[in-house]
């Protein structure tokens, strides 16, 4: 075989593995769960459960005397307020995906998104 043919061949090679992660991710993006549950979890045990599509404002405890305020809206939750000194959770994008998480770890609090029925 010619060597211009097997450059052809290889590039045609390099387009469809291309072609097929290109693919991929697409199938990924576009049935990427979206989250049924809001789960919090203070200090690792679990706080309190919440459906992502009924609008909530969450006031979330803890022991230490901190709080976090959760709300959930459009299908999204997202930390609004917080008695944390770096409000790092404050600044933290809305979750509505599952395995998606929101961490304050002066407060101990996580949020995250689960799906499932239950
Ligand atoms: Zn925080």
């Amino acid at each position: 075989m010619p060597a211009k043919c097997k450059v052809r061949r290889d590039l045609l090679l390099i387009f469809i593995l291309l072609l097929a992660a290109g693919a991929t991710l697409c199938l990924t993006l576009l049935f990427r769960l979206p989250g049924d549950w809001v789960v919090v979890e203070v200090d690792g045990e679990e706080w309190g459960r919440y459906a992502l599509d009924k609008g909530a404002s969450i006031h979330i405890e803890t022991e230490a005397g901190g709080y976090n305020v959760l709300e959930i809206a459009d299908g999204c939750a997202s930390v609004i307020e917080a008695s944390c000194p770096d409000k790092l959770c404050v600044h933290q994008h809305r979750i509505s995906h599952s395995d998606e998480t929101i961490v304050c770890l002066p407060n101990r609090v996580v949020v995250s998104v689960v799906s499932g029925r239950e």
